[in-house]
């Protein structure tokens, strides 16, 4: 059943596609109007997302494809028709929030229509009384903060790139936000989605606060990549903003120590929504008039009702100076509050002769000082690395994520394989200590070579037989996310 599927999907996606040709997309536009969109200013901002990779190769003047043409609807029945005229002639259709994802996720051919969702961008309502706000899927994540803040309420779903990413794309990469040790990932804050299937159906995923009416099927759709159908729009559970903000810092003798110290307050049921431990290395290039020697650095941002903030605080610091941390001024805290969402430009590195990146896995409390302990060690051992180093920024009941950062010196030419270098030597060392692969950045194109160590082999066969069911023509963003039955080695 499963292999027959598949087959079915590769087949479609080798020979059944129609050629976009001038005809097809004339067609279209019979069909939706003046929103195809084929100029060039447009076809080339839509040519790819800010995966790292993307913009090397744009600054070494590869030349990229361009999508055929963008569609940019206003109106889910837009996208709708769009979809339906899609699947009925096998035309790839790639949906775009707003462009910030960094895994490649966005890489169109001249074979495929892109689906701009950044045009898709109103309030719905904001319903105070059950603290729910309902945006379509292109709303600007930090405008919708916003919105709703003028309530006196928050989404509190803070990642850094609030400013550059959209609510839909929130919900298809599963993102994880600055403040989640207490509010939770995104898949704690959605309350329900609409979304267009491949063959234009809608769906609304998501009736009431919680539900035991059988799979929760909002989880096709989150992390999805944009594999599984278009999300349209999105409401999200709101909290009311916070009465009273505190900073704490501490100093740890080792990473493994600050670690334990985050278990024991984990343990002890406080959730500060902000706990981040950087490693010496982070300290010195980021808060350098923090660093001290060969010192680890673990602080906290505390909200919530302040009766709540000051027991935090009280108890907090006691579990820390028992597991052996030292007091640091917890203005280290506040300006890392100041600065927390700055977008680099990967250009400014190139032009250095550098090649940088992030990579964010998980793992259980106890495996993951091993793996930080290998992936920096196999990092610092590639020649051209000058710097290899992590922080942990999102603590759970049962373990933590790390996110490791390197910049690697060599000549343009050699900066790709060097980047996909380093990437496999912190997924391998991530992968032999049993950690998870991703932690909040999605898979896109960079990770889907490594899905299977998450999902393992049977795993990745039901994805593809999820994947056959809900789009059989293959038409929801090929080659993303989901491994062919054969890889050797990254896709291009
Ligand atoms: C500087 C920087 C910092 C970042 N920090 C964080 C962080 O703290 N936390 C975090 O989780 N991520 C972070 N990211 C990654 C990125 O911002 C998130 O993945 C974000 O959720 C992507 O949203 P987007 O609207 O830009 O999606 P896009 O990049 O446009 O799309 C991402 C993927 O989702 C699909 N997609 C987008 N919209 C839809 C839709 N409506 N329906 C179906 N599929 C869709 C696309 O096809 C693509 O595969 C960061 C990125 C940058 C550049």
């Amino acid at each position: 059943m499963c292999r027959a599927l598949v087959t079915r999907i590769t087949l479609s996606n080798l020979f059944e596609r129609l050629p976009l040709s001038d005809s097809v997309i004339d067609d279209l536009r019979n069909v939706l109007g003046a929103i195809v969109r084929t100029d060039a200013e447009i076809l080339h901002s839509r040519r790819h997302d800010y995966w790292a990779v993307s913009h090397l190769r744009d600054w070494l003047k590869v030349a990229l494809e361009t999508p055929r043409c963008v569609v940019q609807p206003t109106t889910t029945a837009e996208v709708q028709t769009l979809l339906r005229y899609c699947n009925a002639h096998s035309i790839a259709v790639m949906p775009f929030g707003l462009g910030s994802g960094v895994c490649g996720g966005i890489l169109p051919t001249n074979e495929v229509v892109l689906l701009d969702l950044s045009t898709m961008n109103a309030i719905r309502e904001i319903n105070e009384h059950d603290m729910t706000a309902t945006f379509e899927a292109g709303k600007n994540g930090l405008e919708a903060e916003e919105a709703v803040a003028a309530h006196g309420l928050t989404i509190g779903h803070w990642p850094q790139s609030i400013g550059v990413s959209s609510v839909g794309g929130w919900i298809s990469t599963r993102a994880s936000g600055q403040f989640s040790t207490a509010y939770g990932n995104i898949e704690d804050i959605v309350y329900s989605i609409e979304a267009v299937l491949p063959n234009g159906d809608l769906v609304q995923l998501g009736k009431a606060p919680r539900a035991a009416a059988g799979p929760d099927l909002r989880h096709v759709l989150m992390g999805a990549e944009g594999t599984m159908g278009v999300v349209t729009a999105v409401t999200l559970s709101l909290r009311k903003a916070a009465q009273r903000r505190a900073y704490s810092a501490f100093y740890c003798d080792s990473m493994p120590q600050g670690i334990e110290a985050q278990r024991q307050i984990i343990g002890a049921d406080w959730r500060p929504p902000v706990m981040r431990q950087y490693d010496a290395s982070e300290v010195k290039r980021n808060f350098r008039e923090y660093f001290l020697e060969g010192k680890a650095l673990l602080f906290m941002v505390h909200e919530g009702p302040a009766v709540r903030v000051e027991a935090e605080l009280g108890d907090i610091a006691r579990i820390v100076a028992a597991a052996g941390l030292q007091p640091c001024d917890p203005a280290v805290a506040e300006l890392w509050m100041g600065k927390r969402n700055h977008v680099v430009e990967w250009k400014d590195f190139f032009e250095k002769g550098a090649v940088v990146d992030t990579i964010e896995i998980s793992a259980p409390w106890s495996k993951i000082d091993t793996i930080y302990d290998d992936a920096v060690a196999s990092l610092k051992a590639r020649e051209g690395v000058i710097t290899a180093s992590a922080h942990s920024s999102h603590a759970y009941r049962s373990g933590v994520n790390y996110y490791f950062s390197f910049a690697a010196l060599c000549e343009p030419e050699a900066m790709e394989s060097m980047y996909f270098d380093c990437w496999r030597r912190v997924m391998e060392a991530t992968i032999k200590h049993g950690g998870g692969i991703a932690h909040h950045h999605g898979a896109g194109r960079l990770r889907k070579p490594y899905l299977e160590s998450d999902l393992g082999a049977t795993g990745v066969a039901l994805l593809r037989t999820l994947k056959a069911a809900v789009d059989p023509n293959g038409i929801m963003n090929p080659g993303n996310l989901i491994p062919e039955e054969t890889i050797t080695e990254y896709p291009r």
